[in-house]
């Protein structure tokens, strides 16, 4: 186990802006780090310059308080997970997760010993003597997995090591993954887009956007409290409603009829205002309502996602309809007209 700690790390392709700026983030031993962002927010390449396969332009990277930042793969300790998996196609699941330990100068009866117990963990105790073609997608994951846990390294390193497997399988090798992690108390850095997995998997998530860090915190607290615009439109599913452009006077707005007061932090006069889809109340149209027209309704099984747009043109949301999340019971259809609320001045975030 390890602690792990970037320390204003950047890497500059030369294509204008750093795919990587300055990014500072200690993570402690034992912790499961996600680092989420959109495509190119330069996830990838923090996570390959702590496991040293890209090179640090400036800054450090430390394991255990030890700067690694110019060594090599090979002497950090770490152990990657790639989302293509990288398995030996010739050889068997047991030889794919021996291979390092056996280069490593393990004997072959200790590296049998340490298989067998990794696949065990991982399930794959009845398929040790396949080749990865004979393999699901899954049991290819979990192979990818078990080379990694043999090893027994101070940190795990995962890019997207869900990617390749179906919505269904995905969901449950995601809860496998986080509990086996919590079991092995392995430090461990996972790079995903998806801020779902980063939620639910992750003891702290770390969002990043053009190479710059915007907050680290646990999953609960960037979803209620998220420091910027950004975040809160990112995490949650789904996005928070985000009307831009704001007039706040007399310290509140209108949307609409809608009022909604603004926190007394609150000192530009324009603003962003987010309110979660759970957050809306749909009533019917009245003089105090932010009314809307339904332009498509999702159904979801236990629940709905009502798009509509609101008919005061002056109101302008991002990405030009307001999401509406209810309970399955409610009756809505396609070209009906309602009234938005929100209930609850504490859940809408106001942003300048
Ligand atoms: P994705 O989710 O799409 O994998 P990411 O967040 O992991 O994205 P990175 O792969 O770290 O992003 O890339 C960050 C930025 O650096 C991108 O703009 C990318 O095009 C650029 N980049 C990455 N690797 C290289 C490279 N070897 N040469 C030039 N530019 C690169």
């Amino acid at each position: 186990m390890a602690s792990v700690e970037f320390d204003s790390v950047t890497r500059d392709f030369g294509s204008g802006r750093p795919a990587v700026d300055q990014l500072s983030l200690d993570i402690t031993d034992g912790e499961f780090l996600v680092l989420v962002g959109p495509s190119g927010c330069g996830k990838s390449t923090s996570l390959r310059m702590l496991a040293g396969l890209e090179p640090i332009q400036s800054g450090r990277v430390l394991i255990d308080g030890v700067d690694v930042s110019g060594r090599a793969l090979k002497s950090r300790d770490v152990a990657m997970v790639f989302q293509n998996y990288a398995l030996y196609p010739n050889m068997t699941v047991a030889q794919n997760m021996g291979f390092a330990l056996r280069n490593a100068g393990m004997s072959k009866g200790d590296t049998a010993t340490a298989v067998d117990e990794a696949a065990r963990m991982l399930e794959l105790t009845d398929v040790l003597g396949r080749k990865p073609s004979a393999l699901s997608g899954g049991q290819r994951q979990r192979v990818a997995m078990g080379r990694a846990i043999v090893r027994r390294p101070k940190v795990f390193c995962m890019d997207e090591p869900l990617s390749n497997l179906d919505a269904k399988l995905r969901v449950s090798t995601r809860a496998q993954i986080a509990s086996l992690q919590r079991r092995l108390e392995t430090t461990t850095v996972y790079v995903t887009h998806d801020q779902v997995e980063a939620m639910t998997m992750g003891d702290r998530v770390a969002v990043l956007r053009d190479g710059v860090l915007q907050q680290v915190a646990p999953p609960r607290q960037l979803y209620l409290d998220p420091d910027n615009a950004f975040v809160a439109g990112f995490m949650g599913s789904p996005a928070m409603n985000l009307l831009d452009d704001v007039v706040v006077t007399e310290g509140a707005a209108t949307l609409g009829g809608l009022a909604l007061h603004a926190p007394s932090a609150v000192a530009t006069s324009s603003v962003t205002v987010g309110v979660r889809p759970e957050s809306w109340e749909l009533t019917s149209p009245s003089t105090d309502t932010l009314d809307c027209r339904i332009d498509l309704v999702e159904e979801l099984g236990a629940e709905q996602f009502v798009h509509c747009t609101p008919l005061d043109r002056a109101v302008g949301v991002r990405g030009g309809k307001v999401v509406v999340r209810i309970d399955h019971r409610r009756s809505v259809a396609v070209g009906d007209r309602i009234g938005l609320q929100v209930p609850d001045a504490d859940t809408s975030y106001w942003f300048d």
